[in-house]
């Protein structure tokens, strides 16, 4: 695939883009939207489906060794008991004196700064020390995050001080049934992994596979986070992509390997350049509850770094907790080497919106011609929405007649769209914007001369001119150009 030289450096402008192409819109924003959820439109629900369609084809269908399943998203509370999220799934909060606004401790930096007219202290909200750092014109002269700091009276970023932390649970609480109280309160699933757990026994039962294997499953998950933002990259409700893989204690880290590897080569293989993605060890203080070790898949966003995915080895924690207050027995017996023992499993965990996102900024690109600034989505082409546009150059009774024609066989093979409206030129634009790799052009020639239409590639723009009978040759050969 030609390789993007274009950096996205402003966010605004991919939203903007989104807006006006339908990919993603504000929810509820007939009402005023609400803050931080987004609704994927026509052409986004397409790429979105498109990403999952390949990380399911990848991590599930093309394998031997990983089973699917699309579990609830309200489950026992005592699976969240076990799992650890009602006692430890939390952010310490501030709260500012004056606006009473809440802040995760970890993204407050106490800065010292140095103006022309005085030294002084301030607060700055950022995700990391490189961002705070960035946000900041005035000379730092020493910058601390608030965990740290020892001052006793910190300021907050909105003029008052910061109070000291408490821990807010980030679970969405409801109830099952019509009683309001604590006997009927469940949770909307912060993560999909503990299905997985929980189906242990009756996947390895109906599967008859042995150890090692995985469970797979995409899906909704709620987490009531703080600070959300960052267009789709922190939401308060989105899709995971998660497999837990179960294996011997003493393989372990061998896959945690394998997981980080294959995880990786997925992201290049569907376009992300590799000079925007990089491995990240978790530092021992960073670790979960449950984790050994953990390593994340981080993109290089507009606005810093960002994580993808964490690849975690988590141990037999999961499985042993459920089996402690379930009673029920999640070990394996290994025939082959006669032993019995509770399996450790590596967790991919991946993030559809997350991936989508950086997806979308990776392929975004501005180009000078001549005479416009050509705005293009350079979308691998088994993510983006369309694969072929057929753009008869009139709709003459007979062209229309032809290029109708064309269409249905281009669409028996490859996702296409019929577009007669407006312009060439616009309707070039439009499906370069969102990211459509080779558009079918049928003009007078083709019906009353040659039978043949013309190739347009997404990102050369080069044409070429095939006729009809090749044309689905044509269109494969163009399309593997990309990958
Ligand atoms: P973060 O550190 O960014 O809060 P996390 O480490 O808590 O994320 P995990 O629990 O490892 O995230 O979840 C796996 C993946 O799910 C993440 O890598 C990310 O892609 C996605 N994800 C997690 N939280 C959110 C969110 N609030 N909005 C969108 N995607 C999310």
């Amino acid at each position: 695939m030609e390789k993007n030289k274009y950096k996205l450096q402003d966010l605004e402008k991919l939203v903007s883009l989104a807006k006006r192409r339908g990919i993603i819109f504000p929810s509820s924003e007939i009402y005023g939207g609400l803050a931080s959820v987004w609704d994927y439109g026509p052409i986004g629900v397409e790429i979105k489906r498109n990403v999952k369609n390949l990380w399911w084809k990848s991590f599930v269908t093309e394998r031997e060794d990983i089973f699917g399943i699309d579990a609830s998203i309200l489950m026992h509370p005592n699976v969240w008991k076990a799992s650890g999220h009602l006692d430890s799934f939390s952010d310490p909060l501030v709260e500012c004196s004056v606006t009473g606004k809440r802040y995760r401790e970890d993204h407050i930096f106490i800065v010292e700064i140095e103006t022309k007219k005085e030294k002084k202290i301030i607060s700055v909200e950022a995700s990391d020390e490189e961002e705070a750092r960035s946000l900041l014109k005035d000379k730092v002269i020493k910058i601390t995050n608030l965990p740290n700091s020892e001052r006793k009276e910190n300021p907050s970023p909105d003029g008052g001080i910061l109070s000291e932390a408490r821990n807010f649970n980030l679970m969405f609480k409801t109830f099952i049934g019509p009683v309001e109280d604590s006997s009927s309160t469940v949770y909307l699933r912060p993560e999909t992994a503990q299905a997985m757990f929980v189906n242990f026994l009756n996947v390895l039962n109906t599967s008859r596979k042995k150890i090692p294997f995985g469970i797979a499953q995409q899906g909704k998950s709620f987490r009531n986070e703080i600070t959300p933002g960052n267009f789709t990259f922190r939401t308060r409700e989105f899709e995971q992509m998660e497999m837990e893989f179960f294996c011997s204690p003493d393989e372990d880290e061998k896959w945690h390997e394998y997981w980080i590897d294959f995880s990786m080569e997925w992201f290049k293989k569907f376009g992300i350049r590799e000079e925007n993605l990089m491995i990240r060890k978790h530092g021992k203080e960073e670790l979960p509850h449950y984790s050994k070790a953990s390593s994340d898949i981080e993109y290089l966003f507009p606005w810093s770094w960002g994580e993808l995915e964490t690849i975690s080895n988590r141990t037999d924690y999961d499985l042993k907790a459920h089996s402690e207050l379930s009673g029920k027995d999640l070990s394996y017996f290994d025939q082959e080497n006669n032993k019995r023992y509770t399996p450790y499993v590596i967790e991919p965990a991946m993030g559809a919106d997350r991936s989508v996102l950086a997806f979308l900024c990776d392929a975004y690109c501005e180009e000078e011609t001549e005479k416009e600034t050509r705005t293009l989505l350079k979308l691998h082409p088994e993510i983006s929405p369309i694969q072929i546009a057929v753009l008869p150059l009139s709709r003459n009774e007979k062209l229309s007649e032809y290029s109708r024609k064309i269409f249905e066989n281009i669409n028996k093979k490859f996702t296409a769209q019929y577009d007669d409206t407006q312009s060439i030129g616009r309707r070039y634009r439009r499906q370069d914007e969102i990211g459509t790799p080779l558009c079918v052009t049928i003009d007078f020639e083709s019906v009353e001369e040659d039978d043949s239409v013309t190739i347009r590639h997404r990102d050369t723009m080069k044409q070429i001119r095939v006729s009809s009978d090749k044309l689905l040759d044509a269109i494969n050969d163009q399309i593997n150009s990309f990958s």
